[in-house]
């Protein structure tokens, strides 16, 4: 296909042309408020590196926040640069990029190329297991540990690049320093252990147990990719240009991964400071300063000018950011009309707010016939327990909804019994796996043959999948027969595997070889009530397979040029890749954007980044949610909800409730201080009464049309004839029991009224 160059640049304000077309030598900061094209600008900067600066594809590196943005950053690319160029770009998140080249540099960071990543749900269970032995003593000291608070400090040393080690050594110079302290007589008592220590322990034996089973934690990719780009120059070689999207939340770790691969290279990064979000995973905002210190040429371009949202839109969601009193002010404006007010809503509870969100989309698709579609709504949540009522309301109206974010399929149970097999004929040192492959579907191997086959194990040197293979051939002499006759069958089944898999076997066939063979399909129906939707799953989960195949053979027959060299990866196992896939591809993405244009959206603030909706819905506005009560960093809540309100083009819904229930207790709830303080400066920023869109409907209707529809002229021509047609005639606005509660805005809130909807509109 002919590449419009011109046409990319013309599309183009003259701030994003400098930045995108900015000398590639000297280090480049793009910091910019939402919305104004920072993504747009770092896409179309890595078709100009190819397009006239003739770069190699494969010698660009460009990292996004998450597995989606990635997707959504090659599609946009696949039609500027073409599929062929875009393939070849080393692109993804720091994560996959991690393991990506640790599998092939594997020995020289001291690591076997077929490691495996532990999800944090096994990660979660090897703490539970470490910590057995101090359950007692932290029972009778009553020293508030759970392994979640184990895993998240582990997580959070890792981050910082902090090793086991090192933690220990900065326990003990800190118990030191507190032996004398007066305020604490404990530490004087005879075999005392602070939570810090037994943390410290953990983290030891917990660093151990990943290397005897040759795995990694999430946080361990980004670690050993530290010390393979740090240290091993050959390592970086492909490498000349490195670009970061959402640079404002990279943590330590991922910063040195940065600096790792842009030295004496060419490196772009895009951020925004209000949009800091994730300082509770360990990002440093600071590493925008950081930056401009290690590459200290390094030059910034601002942008101003917001393309995605209505004008009071963005006035509504700036004046919120603006109460942050230590932040930095920048200016950004929008050239889209005023548009309709973001609207303010409270109910009665949680029900009748779910009702409400269900019924204002029913409309809105009504009455925009033909314009709003599902797929054109969000659903915006502080956290992820919130959707639970949302969700069975929109499915009592028959609302088709999808939920973003998280590993919801691959956390399913059913799923990660079929992915444990498979990890263990790739790793079968990793134990995890078979502690959880040998009891699905159940062989009448108890805890205490587990625990049998777990010691011998260790005892001998073995893996346990290893030991009971021996068992099996009768090359241990001391195990009780029981337990041969039980692993027997299980034995069986990794023979027929490895044949399988030494025969190349692709993972989808695996897969449904390997349900037959144990039988997968019967033991869900005699173990699980909803057995039918489980076995969909696994369905699903070899659809899952046959398109990483598809995608991984497309790649094979389109190997670019640059890449035959001696630097050319290593071509990995089908089986190996899939398993990466699985364990790194968040939910959503085993659905197809085809599939999911048709749905709303449910997701969480988070999970949001970077996204835009023509309609926007935030319930749960309520004082304790925004600010989440058991937050430490009240600005960055406030920034989460400024993120939320920044992903809508068109419509803007806050809502909270007066009530709400809270751990199964009904609460009382005000609205957030994070909208009334501003409200009360300015009543203007919120309406009161549910969009008028008889009032507005040109504005959004353009606006919305404008996404498709490159035409002005075309776009007047669609709205005369919408507005001409029968479709167009507003449906009698009710909610489900014919009455909306608003809120007086005149300064007060202090009234809930029930006033029917548009009463006064
Ligand atoms: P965020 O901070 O939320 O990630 P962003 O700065 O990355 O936002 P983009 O997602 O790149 O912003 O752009 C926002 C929207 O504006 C997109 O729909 C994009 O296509 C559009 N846009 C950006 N620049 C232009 C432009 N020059 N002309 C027309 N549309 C543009
Ligand atoms: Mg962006």
């Amino acid at each position: 296909p002919a590449i419009d160059l011109d046409g990319l640049l013309a599309s183009l304000n003259p701030a994003q042309h400098q930045a995108v077309t900015h000398d590639p030598k000297i280090p480049l900061q793009i910091l910019a408020g939402p919305g104004s094209g920072k993504t747009k600008v770092l896409t179309s900067r890595i078709a100009h590196l190819i397009l006239v600066h003739k770069v190699a594809p494969s010698s660009i590196c460009a990292v996004t926040f998450t597995n989606k943005a990635a997707n959504e950053m090659r599609e946009r690319l696949n039609k500027l640069i073409g599929k062929s160029r875009t393939t070849a770009l080393q692109m993804g998140t720091f994560h996959s990029i991690c393991v990506r080249y640790l599998r092939m540099h594997s020995s020289v960071v001291g690591l076997e190329d077929n490691f495996t990543i532990c999800d944090s749900d096994e990660s979660k269970k090897l703490v539970m297991a470490l910590m057995k032995p101090y359950k007692d003593y932290i029972i009778e000291n009553d020293i508030a540990i759970t392994e979640g608070s184990i895993l998240s400090k582990i997580s959070a040393a890792k981050a910082k690049g902090q090793s086991a080690a090192e933690f220990l050594k900065d326990v003990n110079e800190m118990e030191r320093a507190n032996r004398n302290n007066p305020r604490m007589p404990n530490q004087r008592l005879e075999g005392y252990k602070s939570f810090e220590r037994i943390l410290a322990e953990i983290y030891i034996a917990y660093e151990e147990v990943l290397k005897n089973n040759n795995a990694l934690d999430f946080d361990d990719l980004l670690v050993y990719g530290v010390k393979l780009f740090g240290t091993h120059e050959q390592a970086v070689l492909w490498c000349r240009h490195v670009l970061v999207d959402e640079f404002q939340d990279t943590n330590t770790m991922q910063y040195q991964l940065m600096r790792c691969l842009g030295v004496r290279r060419c490196v772009s990064i895009v951020g925004d400071p209000d949009q800091s979000i994730y300082g509770w995973r360990s990002a440093e905002v600071t590493n925008l300063a950081k930056m401009r210190k290690d590459f200290p040429n390094t030059r910034q371009i601002y942008l101003e000018r917001n393309y995605r949202s209505s004008g009071a839109i963005l006035r509504t969601s700036l004046a919120i950011v603006e109460e942050d009193k230590k932040r930095i002010p920048k200016s950004l404006h929008t050239s889209h009309p005023l548009g309709t007010t973001p609207f303010l809503g409270v109910t009665a509870n949680e029900k009748d707010e779910s009702e409400m969100i269900a019924f204002e989309i029913k409309r809105s698709v009504a009455y925009m016939g033909g314009v709003l579609k599902w797929g054109d709504f969000a659903i915006l949540l502080r956290f992820n327990a919130l959707s639970r009522p949302i969700e069975s309301a929109l499915q009592k109206n028959g609302i088709p909804c999808r939920i973003l974010g998280g590993h919801k399929f691959f956390e399913r149970m059913e799923v990660k019994d079929i992915i444990a097999y498979l990890q263990l004929l790739d790793n079968p040192g990793f134990n995890p796996a078979f502690v959880r492959a040998i009891k699905a579907p159940s062989r009448g191997v108890g805890d205490k043959s587990l625990e049998e086959i777990s010691l011998g194990a260790e005892r001998s040197k073995n893996s346990q999948l290893k030991l009971v293979e021996k068992i099996v051939d009768n090359k241990t002499p001391d195990t009780k027969p029981p337990v041969k006759k039980k692993v027997t069958p299980f034995v069986k089944v990794f023979k027929a595997l490895r044949r399988f898999n030494e025969e190349e076997t692709l993972p989808s066939e695996i897969i449904r070889k390997l349900v037959n063979l144990i039988g997968y399909e019967d033991h869900l129906k005699k173990t699980q009530q909803d057995w039918e939707s489980r076995w969909e799953n696994v369905q699903e989960l070899i659809t899952f397979a046959s398109e990483i195949e598809a995608e991984m053979i497309a790649r094979e027959t389109n190997v670019p040029e640059a890449q035959a060299g001696p630097d050319a990866p290593a071509k990995q196992s089908k089986l190996r890749h899939f398993l990466q896939c699985s364990t790194l591809s968040s939910a959503g993405d085993n659905e197809s954007e085809e599939q999911n244009k048709e749905k709303v959206t449910i997701s969480t603030c988070h999970a949001a980044k970077g996204l835009e909706w023509p309609v926007v819905i935030v319930p749960a506005v309520d004082s304790e949610i925004f600010p989440f009560y058991r937050t430490d960093d009240i600005e960055e809540e406030r920034r989460l909800l400024y993120v939320a309100c920044t992903r809508a083009q068109s419509l803007l819904y806050l809502l909270y409730s007066s009530k709400r229930q809270v751990a199964g207790k009904a609460k009382d709830k005000g609205l957030s201080p994070f909208v009334s303080v501003p409200l009360e400066k300015n009543p203007g920023l919120f309406s009161q009464t549910v969009p008028q869109f008889r009032a507005n409907d040109r504005a959004v209707i353009c606006q919305v049309l404008s996404r498709e529809l490159p035409d002005e002229a075309e776009i007047q021509r669609r709205v005369k004839e919408l507005e001409e047609s029968r479709e167009f005639v507003q449906p009698t606005p009710q909610t489900p029991s014919g009455q909306m509660a608003t809120v007086a805005l005149d300064g007060t809130r202090s009234s809930v009224l029930n006033v029917p909807v548009g009463a006064g509109g």
